[in-house]
């Protein structure tokens, strides 16, 4: 069982115009990847008091460095991103944003959605692949029914299941799980990836480890099979893995780099509006035209990779002063 670590969720408040709490469990004191997976935001059910008045926006803002993975239980989410795509983020359709460089976008629930429910993940980009083009990749994932369960395999292959077609730097899984009360389940996995399950609705085990909403289970490599058995609920529970990532890195605000002084010049030319660097997100119309960066960092960042045997950090995101903007 040793190799089986729980983070628990932190509720934090999304940055944006109107406030939406999260629960984030990576990056966390303990631990900063799974994979390459940087970055768990859990949100909802949370109802929308007014639809079409209240709910996501969150204003146009950079990211560099990373992916974001978009996947929703229940509502629906516009998307502008200043590579040009203009989409709508649906349940069970996962949209994928390649930063690359430079990139921006904003992100605003429907006039229609009445409550808001899904998780929102980055990917780090490797070496060779960070300093690249934007992109956007969408895929309708299907469901597939097992004995007591149904997965829609959005990202990479479940063996004997399903394989997304989505196209990822470094190998990667992500796979939403609906379990039938009691089901006792065993996935056949990658043994050269380490896993990890989000828990979004009713009782779990994992290994014989129960979580709590929200909580993330991280699995170390070296297992062919994991072992789910469901309480007395339906459950649904996001699985997520990949080959652990080797490369040392910073997380700061919106931002996955290297340096301290990458950071801040991404952070500079953000506020520069730097359009050469992060483009234009077109037809976005909230209240404020693009969010602020926070101040520039005081203490030099440090990067980190901070893996399960090394022991909790002092300090939790490092480095994050204030809270990401998804
Ligand atoms: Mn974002």
């Amino acid at each position: 069982m040793a190799d089986v670590q729980v983070l628990e969720p932190r509720r934090v408040p999304l940055g944006g115009v109107r406030n939406l709490d999260v629960w984030r469990t990576l990056p966390s004191r303990e631990r900063t990847l799974v994979g390459a997976w940087c970055f768990v935001d859990h949100y909802g059910p949370t109802p929308v008091v007014r639809p079409g008045r209240d709910g996501m926006d969150v204003a146009p803002h950079p990211h560099i460095g990373l992916q974001t993975v978009s996947w929703l239980f229940e509502g629906q989410i516009e998307h502008r991103d200043s590579g040009g795509v203009h989409a709508i983020v649906r349940p069970g359709e996962v949209n994928l944003m390649g930063a690359g460089h430079g990139i921006c976008h904003s992100e605003v629930s429907t006039p229609d959605t009445t409550v808001l429910h899904g998780i929102q993940l980055w990917v780090v980009l490797p070496e060779r692949d960070r300093h690249g083009a934007r992109s956007f990749q969408h895929h309708v994932a299907r469901a597939v029914a097992l004995p007591g369960a149904t997965a829609r395999v959005f990202i990479g292959e479940l063996p004997g299941v399903d394989a997304s077609p989505i196209e990822t730097a470094t190998p990667l899984l992500g796979v939403e799980l609906l379990l039938e009360p009691g089901a006792h389940v065993e996935l056949q996995v990658d043994a050269a990836f380490e896993h990890a399950v989000l828990l979004d609705a009713g009782v779990l085990r994992l290994e014989g480890h129960e979580l709590s909403h929200a909580e993330l289970a991280c699995v170390a490599p070296g297992r062919r099979t994991l072992t789910l058995d469901a309480g007395d609920e339906p459950v649904r529970a996001v699985l997520l893995g990949g080959v652990p990532f080797d490369e040392q890195i910073v997380m700061w605000w919106n931002f996955v780099a290297r340096t301290h002084d990458e950071i801040v010049a991404a952070r500079d030319a953000w506020q520069a509006e730097d359009a050469g660097r992060f483009g234009v997100v077109e037809g976005y119309q909230g209240p404020i035209r693009r969010i602020p960066a926070p101040p520039p960092p005081v203490a030099r960042l440090r990067a980190r990779n901070r893996r399960p045997t090394e022991g909790p950090a002092d300090n939790v995101l490092g480095e994050t002063p204030a809270s990401p903007a998804f």
